[in-house]
């Protein structure tokens, strides 16, 4: 029985908070603070209404490790969840630091002024982690996130080693607008129109913005145009399996948003430079963000389905063998449950049950770690018990190309 503090009530917060409150054997007392408070005080409304269960809620701007450490000293909890966004994770991490507190986050530190997301930032904080006694998981979504468990899964089940890893993620939904994202529009953007890049032989591979593409085959989905970006779980996985020849990320975008991507890029609006307006300055990507529909408010009327998965191919027992392990996940049913679409679901699950493990003991350590650096097993069981079932398919013919031997 442990006290859980989740900052940031956004689509994803919103879902962590209501599987928190769903599984009150292990999350005994739930906190929700985030920037705007009557975010979170209607999340807990609804959390009330639909599961019974009453959570707390604050004021908190997490800029300021100093306003995180007041509220964890008032409400004393043994972790905090961090999804908020990516700009907030040096200051909730130290102030987690500070009073020697778990910390888990779904996406990796990204400065403000320049949209590049490594992980260097968030491992150096390692060795103040360990000499802490504390845990720092990193990167617990869905992607990054399931997909680093899956690729530990399959590496310690279904092979000896593995060579090539293609993380293959589409949402073939409908959420009826004419353009929207389906996770924060500024983080979402920053990602699409930076340059993509992959690894191979040992070295890092750049290409132009959404240079690449082709169809790729999602199950029960069919094929879809699938665009390779850079992923910063490609970082840490390669890093974490050496054996990896090749690592990618595919992410699926239909004709109409990448055609209102390209006009808003061409008029300069998803651009990250301050410009000076009616004597203020703005940032038009902020702007942009604040005209968009916000994510968790798509949830309503989204039909179809996501569909994650890791298609990898490597050795077991001499032999060439490939395997594919995904989920699919249907928005509408989502919202039914936690009222959010499957985008914020497929992430916020994984970072309840990441919380989970460190609370039951399942995952243990003190430092900074990436998810796939732990045991996968109970995780994965957890998986289809929390909402996201997966599934395996055995040496299929994967849509990729590889060397013949
Ligand atoms: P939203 O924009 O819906 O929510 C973000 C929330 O954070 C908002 O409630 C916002 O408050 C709050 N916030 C922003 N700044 C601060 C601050 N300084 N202090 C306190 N709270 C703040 O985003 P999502 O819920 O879609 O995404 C949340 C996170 O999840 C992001 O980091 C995103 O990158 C990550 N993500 C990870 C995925 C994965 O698979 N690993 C997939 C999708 C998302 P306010 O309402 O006041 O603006």
């Amino acid at each position: 029985m442990s006290k859980v503090l989740i900052i940031g009530a956004g689509g994803v917060g919103s879902v962590v908070a209501h599987k928190c409150a769903m599984n009150p054997h292990v999350f005994s007392d739930i906190m929700l603070a985030s920037r705007t408070k009557s975010k979170c005080d209607k999340i807990a409304k609804d959390i009330q209404e639909m599961h019974g269960k009453t959570i707390q809620t604050a004021q908190v701007d997490a800029d300021y490790a100093s306003e995180v450490v007041s509220l964890i000293k008032s409400f004393q909890p043994k972790i905090v969840i961090n999804v908020a966004l990516p700009y907030q994770d040096l200051p909730i991490m130290d102030a987690c630091l500070e009073t020697k507190v778990h910390y888990l986050d779904t996406a990796n530190y990204e400065p403000r002024d320049v949209a590049k997301f490594e992980y260097k930032w968030q491992w150096a904080y390692h060795d103040r982690y360990k000499e802490a006694g504390i845990m720092a998981v990193l990167g617990c979504g869905f992607d990054p996130g399931v997909t680093g468990i899956f690729t530990k899964y399959a590496s310690i089940h279904h092979f000896d080693e593995i060579h090539y890893l293609d993380i293959v993620d589409c949402n073939a939904g409908n959420h009826g607008k004419e353009f929207a994202t389906n996770f924060n529009p500024e983080i979402n953007i920053r990602e699409i129109t930076a340059k993509g890049r992959y690894w191979e032989n040992g070295k890092w591979i750049e290409t132009e913005p959404l240079e690449i593409h082709k169809p790729i085959e999602y199950p029960e989905i069919g094929p879809k145009e699938s665009y390779l970006l850079y992923h910063e779980e490609l970082e840490s996985l390669v890093k974490n399996f050496p054996t990896l020849k090749r690592a990618r990320f595919w992410m699926t975008f239909s004709e109409k948003y990448i055609t209102h991507l390209r006009v808003l890029e061409n008029v300069g609006m998803t651009s990250i430079k301050p410009i000076n307006f009616k004597g203020m300055e703005i940032v038009p990507l902020e702007f942009l963000k604040a005209v968009l529909p916000q994510p968790d408010t798509l949830g309503e009327n989204y039909t179809g389905k996501t569909s994650i998965g890791c298609q990898i191919r490597g050795i077991k027992n001499g032999k060439i063998k490939t395997y594919f392990i995904y989920n699919n996940c249907d928005h509408a049913e989502c919202y039914r449950e936690v009222k959010a679409q499957a985008v914020s679901y497929t992430t916020g699950v994984p970072a309840m049950i990441g919380a989970m493990m460190v609370l039951t003991g399942k995952w243990s350590g003190a430092g900074v770690f990436n998810v796939e650096e732990f045991d996968p097993d109970p995780f994965m069981e957890q998986l289809p018990l929390q909402g996201l079932p997966w599934h395996e398919l055995h040496d299929i013919e994967l849509p990729h190309e590889y060397p013949s031997v």
